[in-house]
């Protein structure tokens, strides 16, 4: 079998996926490039590239795959219909692979399998399925799945311990240009020991041009940041098993269960919503959101709606004026007492 250099554009489910994926290729014998972490010139080419009526993740994700795409002998793009019995994946990831056949010139050769666990299609067959056009034997696939597997559970452990790190600098990742370091929250002393849980899709949190580095200057304000990675699926399914509606799209009952969980076990003094512009499941959730938020006043709560316009001198605003409100209200809890 001849080695292979296989591109992983860094975006959309890189971030829940890049270990199984990566460590599954590299098994093979194959080369894997990952394309480095957002830059400008990468969002740049996916806002001019794409087309307009798509989220920025999607736009985003466009750019990394015109980043990687003559560098490397195949892009690795699977389908993604459905990643868990009874929910879908969003239209717009659903089409991605199809936008980028349609849009985009000089590709090299799409390796793209479907998953939809509603039909059986796992992320095993497909990787099989892309694993065999590559002309892998059967045995050399099922060892490879193996060590893939081992890698993602790896990943899925260390995040539920508390540890993001895998999200915030998957191995393997070039860096190229560097995204500017974030300019820091104002630090004061009275804010540390509180913290903050940060909603959104991890596209989205774990891409520091996205979320403006959002993690890491709270972190750097003293503030603890909880995702909704460190909670595990069944505690979050737990919390919206009431709600008498089919929320089918994927992460949004995930999403609305994690901050049920954070709020009735007063595990945040405040939550932060990252929004997608043209978003339809990210609206449904901050409708739910806001609903359950009811039930807390004193929690503060701001959503973030992001597009390519928005500039970071006004996220830094936005982010001082959230910490003095969160300050405030740790303040007021502190003198009811
Ligand atoms: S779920 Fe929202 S943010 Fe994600 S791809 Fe779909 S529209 Fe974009």
């Amino acid at each position: 079998m001849t080695p292979r250099r296989i591109g992983i554009p860094r975006a959309l489910y890189f971030y829940e996926f890049h270990p199984l994926w990566g460590t599954f290729f590299r098994s093979l014998g194959h080369e894997v490039v990952f394309s480095p972490e957002t830059t400008r010139s990468i969002l740049a080419a996916g806002v001019k590239g794409c087309v307009h009526d798509v989220c920025l993740p999607v736009k985003t994700a466009y750019g990394h795959v015109a980043h990687l795409r003559t560098e490397v002998d195949y892009l690795f793009l699977p389908r993604m219909m459905s990643m868990r019995k009874g929910t879908y994946v969003c239209p717009k990831i659903v089409a991605f692979p199809d936008l980028v056949l349609n849009l985009m010139e000089d590709l090299p050769e799409i390796l793209d399998p479907e998953i939809d666990l509603r039909r059986g299609k796992t992320q095993e067959k497909a990787l099989h399925a892309a694993g065999r056009r590559l002309g892998a034997s059967r045995g050399a696939l099922r060892s490879a799945y193996r060590a893939a597997t081992a890698a993602q559970g790896a990943l899925e452990s260390s995040l539920i311990a508390g540890s993001l790190s895998g999200l915030q600098n998957p191995v393997g990742c070039e860096t190229g240009e560097t995204v500017r370091p974030a300019r820091r929250a104002r630090s004061s002393g009275s804010r540390s020991g509180r913290t903050v849980g940060i909603l959104g899709r991890p596209y989205t949190l774990f891409d520091g041009r996205l979320s403006f580095r959002l993690l890491e200057r709270l972190a750097a304000a003293g503030i603890s940041v909880l995702t909704p990675q460190t909670v595990p699926t069944p505690v979050a399914d737990h919390q919206v098993s009431h709600l008498p509606l089919d929320l089918y799209w994927t992460l949004v009952a995930e999403t609305v269960g994690v901050a049920r969980h954070w709020l009735r076990e007063s595990r945040v003094d405040g939550i932060i919503f990252l929004i997608s512009f043209e978003c339809g499941p990210d609206s449904l959730i901050k409708v739910l959101l806001e609903d359950e938020l009811k039930h807390f006043p004193g929690v503060p709560y701001s959503t973030f709606l992001l597009d390519e316009h928005f500039a970071e001198a006004g996220f830094m605003t936005r982010i001082e004026a959230f910490l003095d409100v969160l300050e405030g209200a740790a303040e007021s809890r502190g003198a009811a007492r």
